[in-house]
């Protein structure tokens, strides 16, 4: 009976569609998703925001043959230039709320800045944020930590971090550098600007999170690390920038690194660290919303992305 009725049905299907009127044609819309991810961690809800996207030359980026990093790229069927997210991150502890790390707002172009709109997006609102905590001070990490954004918020950096950025002879290498130092001067004009003596036992920023020194990419880069009934994730602002080519080979170095020599130890560490505990790892520039573990591979790594969920 079924088999005499199937090529009946499929002919009248058939017939339908090619006589249907294009009800459905309309401009192709662009665009993207509103960014952000939510992953509950123990008490504590993380929010992953995006800030768009840059694209990288990481051919002439990374210190490695050109070559061989455009071929690393092309087994992954990625180029170049790099598409290259941007992300940060909001911790909410039930009684406080950290942001870290916050966008580029305008210095990096317009296909990214859209940390604010996406933290509004998400439910939150920035009056809310009681503590900015920057992993260091280059414009896509700094970039969106305007005081009047954030009325509320206290900026929180290594001292080894902002010393050395908001230096005079730094602030006049460029309208970069004295962008960032005006965003500081506002936080500290308002009494919110509250650098901290990085140490390696950690230091608190609220319970729960603290900053713990990852020194290297640049003088006083830190990692953050939030922790809730036994789940804990890091934060690892730039300890990497290119998952293809350097959670497989963690030796490989970028130009963006004040010191490369000291940058790619701390990579290593941060990776073996990782892989080993197996909690969650949260990265500025790996594809949002760069939330991962880590898997030894022989003499590099895995990256494995967070399942998404859509219940917790
Ligand atoms: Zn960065």
């Amino acid at each position: 009976m079924l088999k005499r009725l199937l090529p009946v049905t499929a002919a009248a299907a058939l017939a339908i569609a090619c006589t249907a009127p294009a009800f459905a044609a309309g401009p192709q819309l662009k665009g993207q998703a509103p960014g952000w991810y939510r992953l509950q961690l123990g008490d504590f809800e993380i929010t992953a925001l995006s800030d768009g996207s840059i694209d990288l030359p990481v051919d002439k980026l990374l210190k490695q043959p050109a070559e061989k990093t455009i071929r690393t790229l092309q087994n992954v069927y990625l180029g170049v230039p790099l598409e290259t997210s941007v992300n940060a991150y909001l911790v909410n502890t039930g009684s406080k709320i950290v942001l870290v790390d916050t966008g580029t707002a305008g210095l990096f172009g317009p296909t990214a800045g859209r940390v604010l709109a996406n933290l509004k997006a998400s439910g939150y609102s920035p009056e809310q944020v009681d503590e900015i905590v920057i992993t260091h001070m280059h414009g896509d990490h700094i970039g969106g930590a305007s005081s009047t954004a954030f009325p509320n918020a206290q900026l929180r950096v290594d001292k080894r971090d902002s010393d050395f950025w908001l230096a005079p002879e730094q602030v006049a290498k460029g309208d970069g550098a004295k962008a960032i130092a005006a965003l500081v001067k506002g936080f500290a004009d308002a009494g919110r600007f509250k650098p901290f003596e990085g140490s390696a036992a950690g230091v608190e920023i609220v319970p729960g999170v603290k900053a713990v020194p990852a020194y290297g990419h640049t003088p006083g880069h830190s990692n953050y690390v939030a922790e809730s009934k036994g789940q804990k994730i890091m934060f690892w602002g730039d300890v990497m920038h290119v998952a293809a080519v350097q959670f497989p080979e963690p030796a490989v170095t970028i130009q963006f690194d004040s010191d490369s020599a000291a940058a790619a130890p701390v990579r290593e560490k941060a990776y073996a660290a990782a892989a080993k505990e197996g909690y969650y790892v949260a990265v500025t520039h790996v594809s949002f919303p760069g939330i991962g573990k880590l898997r030894v591979d022989g003499k590099g790594y895995d990256w494995l992305p967070v399942n998404y969920s859509t219940n917790r």
